[in-house]
């Protein structure tokens, strides 16, 4: 019996917005609590919500980025549920008329594997309080700042069948709202989070079984974890004839594995109704393309239009891990010599500099006209790597041309062919034995020559050609 786990997500994605959703209270992490709160987003009778135009764009800007099918109408309702951290007793969110319907997102999963993944909806609605809790004082406190907050959410089709799908579409859906610019990403802070609802069946023809939804995950590891767990647990249960009760579940880290939250609740339980403070949402032909700007060529894209140029899969995929760094490499391309040579130079040595020096792509001070001349240099032969190296380094932190640089830091052209050859003489003379050596087979003398060489020509010739007039002398002797 081969057990199919089934997954669908709900994603909760917040929107960089300067303002909440109905009222005019800014959006900030990290303030101090109940500062950032006014009667709308407290629910005060009489006070009247009104929606943020920049939520709505960012959200329609997502819906095109997916695919998805955007009506030209949509509308706001009520879900009402009682819980402290909302002081309205209801959400205002979507139901009937959300935003969008369908869409995709790509995934990639090990072995560079892609696939589709499709979407049901996406809808706004308004984030909830926090409770906090203080064990020690037996009390919880509340933080209403989040209250009003926008949020979009994205549900999938019950499509997903690992913990390793799952994940992935997460990753890659976080990286295309990174790039859109609608959201920030960092789950840490909870500005996206994700239910995981999950059932196993018998069979991929058997009907979807008994779902329970674990709430909240705002970790990558951990989601995979509490999938893996209730993965399990469901197929024990159907393995043993038990049954499974439709519930909301929470994912406890200490000890690895879900508890029962409440029952799950159905749309029944909360008494949707159209919010009958917000007028419907209505998006007249031609007037949004303005307001949502150009799409952002998304990263699957970029890293497609990379590899054709005979960028390596893995540095595509590194370049493609945030717009900044895509940006960065897009603005290189049509200046340098070799998209490759490019690509290698970012990866390995821009990257490591800006990583030791704690510095943003955003902060390099290499410019990409620079990092092209540098490239031109390498190709001709008028400085060696190591001293390419040097340039890096002291240009992304310090900003300057190559030429000032080279002065600046007495870069001296690279040792020419004949000096080297003449290096090359001398200590082949001087080690006579190693020459034996390497002609009776015993190749790893030839690492300790080029040490000795690179030493005698002070780091200053090009390591490649130095390697090959070696190698033709050892040869020829
Ligand atoms: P709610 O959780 O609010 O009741 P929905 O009914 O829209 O919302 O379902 C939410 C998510 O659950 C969707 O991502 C959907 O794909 C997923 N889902 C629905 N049925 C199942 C099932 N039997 N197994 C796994 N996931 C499911
Ligand atoms: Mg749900
Ligand atoms: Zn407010």
């Amino acid at each position: 019996m081969t057990m199919e786990c089934v997954i669908g997500l709900e994603v909760h994605a917040q929107l960089k917005t300067q303002h909440k959703m109905f009222c005019v209270c800014p959006v900030r992490f990290g303030a101090t609590p109940n500062t950032l709160i006014c009667p709308v987003c407290m629910g005060h009778p009489g006070a009247l919500p009104r929606l943020n135009r920049e939520a709505f764009v960012l959200a329609w800007r997502t819906g095109l980025a997916l695919n998805c099918e955007l009506p030209p109408h949509s509308r706001f309702a009520r879900k009402h549920y009682m819980y402290p951290d909302l002081p309205k007793g209801y959400q205002i969110s979507q139901h009937k008329h959300p935003v969008g319907w369908g869409g995709q997102v790509e995934i990639e999963t090990s072995g560079g594997h892609r696939r589709f993944i499709a979407l049901e909806r996406i809808h706004l609605e308004e984030d909830a309080g926090q409770l906090i809790h203080e064990p020690e004082e037996g009390i919880s406190n509340i933080d209403y700042n989040r209250c009003g907050v926008p949020l979009l959410e994205i549900v999938t089709k019950p499509v997903l069948r690992s913990a390793e799908e799952a994940v992935a579409f997460l990753r890659s859906l976080r990286d295309i709202l990174r790039f859109l610019d609608v959201c920030d990403g960092n789950m840490q802070e909870g500005s996206l989070r994700c239910d995981v609802n999950l059932s196993v069946r018998k069979g991929p023809d058997e009907p979807l079984g008994v779902r329970t939804e674990i709430k909240n995950m705002n970790s990558f590891r951990l989601m995979g974890d509490a999938i893996r767990y209730e993965a399990q647990r469901h197929g024990k249960a159907l393995e043993e004839g038990l049954l499974l009760e439709p519930e909301t579940r929470l994912w406890d880290v200490e000890r690895q594995v879900t508890r029962v939250m409440r029952k799950k609740e159905t749309a029944q339980d909360y008494r949707y109704m159209p919010e009958p403070d917000l007028p419907p949402i209505v998006v007249e032909e031609g007037s949004w393309e303005a307001a949502v700007g150009a799409l952002p060529e998304l990263p699957f894209a970029r890293r497609d239009r990379w590899t054709e140029l005979g960028v390596s899969s893995h540095d595509a995929k590194t370049l493609a891990g945030s717009k900044a760094l895509a940006d960065y490499f897009d603005a290189c391309l049509p200046l340098v010599p070799s998209a490759k040579a490019a690509s290698h130079w970012i990866v390995r040595d821009v990257l490591r500099v800006l990583h030791n020096e704690g510095l943003t792509v955003e902060e390099c001070k290499l410019l990409p006209a620079e990092l092209a001349a540098l490239l031109s240099l390498l190709e001709g032969g008028e400085v060696v790597r190591g001293q390419a190296q040097e340039l890096v380094q002291f240009i992304a932190v310090n900003g300057g041309t190559i030429e000032d640089t080279r002065q600046l830091l007495g870069i001296e052209e690279p040792v020419g062919q004949d000096a080297i050859a003449d290096a090359i003489a001398s200590l082949l003379a001087e080690h006579d034995e190693l020459v034996q050596r390497f002609r009776s087979g015993d190749s790893k003398v030839f690492g300790f020559l080029m040490g000795q060489l690179r030493e005698a020509t002070q780091g200053k010739a090009a390591m490649q050609q130095a390697s090959k007039l070696l190698r033709e002398a050892l040869r020829s002797k």
